[in-house]
């Protein structure tokens, strides 16, 4: 799944950038969207699908990376923004060689991050390791390496620092695996969001970057709760099974309802 390609939802003209070039200065003409955007990571096509699902009416623009490999470029090398430091370099008289070049660079690469950061990153945790790539050095395996490709591995972790270095505010790492299922669930318990009342909530350069466990299913739009029948309310009670939304449980994550907790710092609820 690592070959897919990432897809972008919403208004298709966020981000057109244009450059004009003209002599020894470059006019960049930029088109922003005022909508904010959202990465969802996830290898699994059910956790991807709930993202569409989930975050509909987030108001957020979405995208969604199948794995490391895709998210690496994404947040780190997303299309056109080496070429934007460079034409701005350009305006400088600047060109690689040049003395000072290597720390101009590092400059105006730092500025520019946050124009192409995604101001929320969602991030599955386990994920397969991808394969080797002639093409980058993203993930350089050598023979010994490669024995761990197609294994799950917790990719959510290094995520975390790719997504922060990006210039993402804010970045969850949303697991289905219960603490029961799998070590890298357990190991989350006592920094995980909602079963530490609210102090699992970190800052990593300025970045918001919580964890959420167990989260596999999700409320969907358009069905019908088999318990209460859609009322909400069994006897007088509300209902047990849907927490009184009428709608029934569907596999795949809520993102939505993580995004809510990564956001708001409200409790979580029962
Ligand atoms: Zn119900």
């Amino acid at each position: 799944m690592e070959n897919q390609e990432s897809e972008r939802e919403g208004p298709p003209e966020w981000s057109k950038r244009s450059t004009v070039a003209a002599g020894n200065f470059a006019l960049v003409i930029q088109k922003e969207s005022t909508m904010k955007k959202i990465l969802v990571i996830d290898d699994s096509a059910i956790h991807q699908a709930s993202a569409r699902e989930t975050l509909k009416d987030s108001g957020y623009e979405l995208t969604i990376a199948s794995g490391y490999r895709e998210a690496y470029k994404l947040l780190l090398n997303p299309d056109g923004f080496w070429k934007h430091v460079e034409t701005e370099l350009g305006t400088r008289g600047l060109k690689w060689g040049v003395k000072g070049y290597q720390e101009a660079a590092r400059e105006v690469a730092a500025r520019l991050r946050s124009e192409y950061a995604y101001d929320v990153v969602l991030c599955d945790l386990l994920m397969p390791c991808p394969p080797h790539s002639h093409d980058d050095s993203v993930m350089p395996l050598g023979p010994d390496g490669e024995k761990f490709v197609g294994q799950e591995m917790p990719f959510g972790f290094p995520l975390v620092f790719l997504a922060a270095m990006s210039g993402a505010r804010h970045v969850g790492v949303v697991t289905d695996a219960s603490h029961h299922n799998h070590p890298f669930s357990a190991v989350l318990d006592p920094v995980e969001w909602y079963r530490s009342n609210g102090a699992g909530k970190f800052t990593i350069n300025g970045t918001v970057v919580k964890f959420f466990q167990d989260g596999g299913r999700y409320l969907a739009d358009g069905t019908v709760c088999p318990q209460c029948k859609g009322t909400g309310k069994d006897s007088d009670h509300e209902c047990y099974t849907c927490g009184g939304a009428g709608k029934d449980w569907k596999e795949g994550k809520d993102w939505g309802n993580s995004l809510q907790y990564l956001l708001s710092d409200t409790p979580p609820r029962p």
